[in-house]
């Protein structure tokens, strides 16, 4: 069991008072129409009430949906190019353990053959401050992918809700830095963590849904070209890409630039393969037929990420679910998977 601490639940605002001097603070925010991790007030802690997971994930905290690269102004010596300045020191409070290891699963991707340099500095400057989730909703199956709705170590530090106070385990070097130079923490006792035991067993229990993952490389494998069950998948499905925009492990991004009078900028923004343009740029989409676009997302997630990083790049958080306005379902999707192997 990792060192532990405990704080008041009324203290909290002290507490993100006390690390937004150090950090640009995050927490789960409902201000505007999308909840999504946002930039603290400096007061507000409601969300401690209303929150059970933010509709944005908190990959947009570090790979924004839309972010310049550089400026750019030609003149007689050529292209000259502007960087954007130094990153925030970002503190992002109460993220739940299904989006902290997608957070990992995203560094995979970034930190591969081409290590990205504006999504990992947000990264590496960091803190993860993960909040134990009590009240899963329907459509939540992390379970299923080995993830404890209540328990992580893809953060620096774990809360768990544990009756007036939150219990605060140190989870990494960094979290164990920050909780020691953080005033107004008490040290747990035997029954702060007895008690968060059991909330963290409860919440583990009321995750409900839950998808057979037992080979499934291999039945997806088996599985690929059968052209009758993919288009069985996807009839419903309308490209909207709302599923891959909010899936806090799906990376992909396209590239544009806005010029005008010799000067503009590079941008980027996320992209998804569930649109028929998808690579139209440097080439033919080479999944013109709906099916396939489907199938690339579910095998991408299930199949492919598997086998390049040993990881199900899968969450269960469930978004995909919540917010598809067609109710397509991945759960139901690779329920329906032939069993042949
Ligand atoms: S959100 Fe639903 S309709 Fe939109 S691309 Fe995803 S599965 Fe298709
Ligand atoms: S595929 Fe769906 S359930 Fe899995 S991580 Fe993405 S949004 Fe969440």
């Amino acid at each position: 069991m990792a060192d532990s601490k405990k704080v008041n639940k009324k203290d909290m605002g002290k507490l993100l008072n006390q690390w937004s001097q150090e950090f640009t603070v995050f927490v789960p925010s409902k201000d505007e129409s999308v909840s999504k991790m946002a930039k603290w007030d400096g007061k507000d802690t409601s969300f401690l009430d209303w929150y059970r997971n933010t509709v944005t994930p908190p990959k947009a905290n570090f790979l924004p949906a839309t972010e310049k690269m550089f400026s750019f102004r030609q003149d007689t010596e050529g292209y000259q190019l502007e960087l954007p300045s130094q990153v925030d020191k970002q503190l992002v409070f109460g993220i739940r353990p299904c989006d902290a290891k997608a957070m990992t699963i995203l560094d995979m991707t970034f930190e591969d053959t081409y290590e990205d340099p504006y999504y990992l500095p947000r990264r590496k400057k960091a803190i993860l401050i993960g909040l134990g989730c009590t009240n899963p909703c329907d459509s939540c199956f992390c379970t299923s992918l080995g993830i404890s709705p209540a328990e992580s170590n893809d953060v620096d530090l774990m809360l768990t809700d544990i009756g007036d106070e939150f219990l605060i385990e140190e989870i990494t070097d960094k979290g164990k830095g920050l909780a020691a130079h953080t005033t107004g923490l008490e040290e747990a006792t035997e029954a702060d963590i007895a008690k968060a035991k059991d909330a963290k067993e409860k919440a583990y229990s009321k995750v409900t849904r839950k998808i057979n993952t037992e080979g499934i490389e291999a039945r997806l494998l088996a599985s690929f070209e059968n052209e009758d069950y993919w288009e069985e998948v996807a009839t419903k499905c309308i490209s909207c890409g709302i599923c891959t925009f909010l899936c806090p492990t799906c990376y992909c991004f396209d590239i544009s630039d806005e010029q005008a009078n010799k000067q503009g900028a590079r941008f980027r923004s996320w992209d998804s393969c569930a649109f028929p343009i998808y690579t139209k740029m440097p080439m033919e989409n080479p999944r013109e037929e709906k099916w396939r676009r489907v199938r690339q997302k579910v095998c991408h997630k299930y199949e492919f990420y598997p086998m390049s990083f040993g990881i199900i790049a899968c969450t269960g958080c469930g978004r995909c679910i919540r917010q598809c306005p067609v109710n397509w379902d991945i759960t139901l999707t690779l329920d329906k998977l032939p069993a042949r192997v």
